[in-house]
């Protein structure tokens, strides 16, 4: 197998200069983001308050730690102080309580948006119409403690690139209705190590990638 720093050049080396690599770690031990920090990686995904609150104090201050998992609002206050980029904002009381965790910490919070693109019913997010309803309502905009950056999604684990690429393409273009609602809306996250070349393809800005960076998961 690869070492971490291979895999890293190698898809950094095929990535667009404009997209993001967002290297993701959950389940992986300090050593392996070590590693990776040493060839020079800052931005790192994580999907567990609890991990990521370990993980923090633990490592290099000059990280930036993407939460990319499924965001419960009791715990938001325990990475307000530290997260980089919340991917995973899926509801208008979730991003209420984001502002309200920023303003307490003196911070403005980037977020994204996550919108459910995938067939599975288990995948999180708003739908393309909820979104729509939620930025006329003008709601997200009395939030000062947040700062919209974009949109998210995940889509269907299937080795149908079509379909994949059907549902990366509904992203951008709902990505694209959006950004003129809000003046730093410049990052669309989108991409996996199964899938994260069909999105570059279709506009991604940022891709989480964790098997092919540093193999697989218990
Ligand atoms: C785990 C995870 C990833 C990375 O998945 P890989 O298949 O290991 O690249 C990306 N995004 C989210 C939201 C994840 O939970």
């Amino acid at each position: 197998m690869n070492s971490i720093t291979e895999n890293l050049s190698r898809i950094k080396a095929e990535l667009p200069k404009q997209v993001t690599l967002v290297a993701v770690s959950k389940t992986k031990p300090n050593e392996a983001i070590e590693e990776a920090y040493s060839a020079g990686h800052r931005e790192f995904g994580e999907n567990k308050v609890q991990e990521i609150q370990n993980k923090v104090p633990a490592l290099p201050e000059d990280i930036h730690w993407h939460f990319i998992g499924h965001l419960q609002r009791n715990k938001v206050k325990y990475i307000a102080p530290s997260v980089h980029l919340i991917h995973g904002v899926d509801s208008l009381r979730l991003a209420v309580e984001i502002h309200k965790r920023a303003e307490q910490n003196n911070r403005v919070l980037d977020v994204l948006l996550q919108v459910h693109i995938a067939e599975e019913s288990t995948k999180f997010g708003f739908d393309f119409d909820e979104l729509y309803s939620l930025i006329e309502s003008k709601e997200l905009e009395t939030l000062t403690g947040i700062n919209i950056r974009g949109l998210m999604g995940m889509a269907t684990f299937t080795e149908d690139s079509s379909q994949v690429r059907r549902e990366f393409q509904k992203l951008k273009r709902g990505f694209d209705k959006i950004k003129t609602s809000f003046s730093n809306c410049d990052t669309l996250s989108m991409g996996m190590s199964n899938d994260y070349k069909i999105a570059i393809e279709e506009g991604s800005t940022m891709v989480r990638i964790g098997t092919d960076i540093f193999g697989g998961r218990a």
